[in-house]
């Protein structure tokens, strides 16, 4: 058994404007970051409509597929955009986040990485955002649950921005355990421990500004790890943003990449322990372009030791 890359050229053909953070760079730098580490590197399929349907209405689908422009850039939102080939790099990234739970239900891998752009996790059911389209990581967990008939599949973002998107999507889901850290206030400003979801199966660990590894280790020790081994999990999906990372320039916790790969070890020990180590992470945010490929090989390293 192996860790698995799933990725795909097309996923560079999404073109943002000239100096917005989310941009063609950041999946280069983490490709470059990943090149040298033994991996199973799998072709990102791109998702069809029915499969994005398990998460956004039809008219939502093609209201995005109708907004890509024949040539330069527009705007969606203030932050959130579209150029020719968006459309098939989002398809992709669902697409990727599929593949991956195929891989590793049929035992092809024992985990996977998805590292593809746009990122999900800010895609509500019917609104684009946050630089999203589509919500990969609630649709890696849809398909998990529906596809492949599990009972209970988890998703833990620790992006450093609230998973609106993925909240919205599995907020009336029980079969769904969504767990949430992020810096808390900041953007989009959902994402308090109030929060908790319709059938009380969310979990939301707002961190200040300014605080790291310390606090996310009590955080993480103290709920969030105790609540999903308590779910018992027969799937851990991750939603792999770096921007928590001390050197990022749109947030402002200071975690180090051996934070990133305490969690990641933390996430795979209860995955060995509950579900034979089955693990989908799925790229998310991350825009220093250095701490996101040091950080993201970091935590593809964890995941690579928790598949021998
Ligand atoms: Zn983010």
């Amino acid at each position: 058994m192996t860790t698995a890359l799933i990725s795909h050229a097309d996923c560079l053909e999404h073109v943002t404007p000239e100096g917005h953070p989310e941009q063609v760079a950041r999946l280069e730098h983490v490709l470059h970051a990943l090149a040298p580490l033994h991996l199973l590197r799998l072709s990102a399929p791109p998702a069809s409509d029915e499969d994005l349907a398990r998460v956004h209405p039809q008219a939502y689908i093609a209201r995005i597929a109708g907004a890509e422009p024949a040539e330069g850039e527009i705007a969606l939102d203030g932050d959130t955009w579209m150029s020719p080939g968006s459309m098939m790099a989002a398809r992709r990234g669902a697409g990727a986040a599929i593949r991956a739970v195929d891989a590793v239900m049929s035992r092809e891998v024992r985990n996977a990485f998805c590292a593809t752009r746009p990122p999900g996790h800010h895609a509500e059911r019917e609104t684009p955002m946050g630089f999203c389209l589509f919500g990969n990581a609630a649709l890696a967990a849809k398909y998990a649950l529906d596809h492949h008939g599990l009972e209970r599949v988890a998703v833990v973002d620790f992006d450093v921005h609230h998973g609106n998107g993925t909240q919205d999507l599995l907020w009336d889901e029980p079969r769904a355990l969504f767990i949430s850290s992020q810096q808390y206030p900041l953007w989009p400003g959902t994402g308090a421990a109030t929060e908790r979801g319709a059938h009380d199966n969310v979990l939301n660990l707002p961190l200040a500004p300014g605080s790291g590894g310390t606090e996310m280790y009590r955080a993480y020790t103290e709920q969030a790890l105790p609540r999903l081994r308590d779910f018992r999990p027969d799937l851990i999906v991750i939603s792999a943003g770096f921007d928590a990372h001390q050197d990022d320039p749109l947030a402002q916790l200071k975690w180090k990449d051996q934070d990133f790969a305490w969690l990641t070890r933390e996430l795979c020990r209860i995955a060995a322990d509950q579900c034979e180590g089955r693990v989908v992470s799925v790229l998310e945010g991350g825009y220093d372009l250095a701490a996101l490929a040091g950080s993201a090989r970091a935590h593809v390293e964890e995941l690579i030791e928790a598949g021998k």
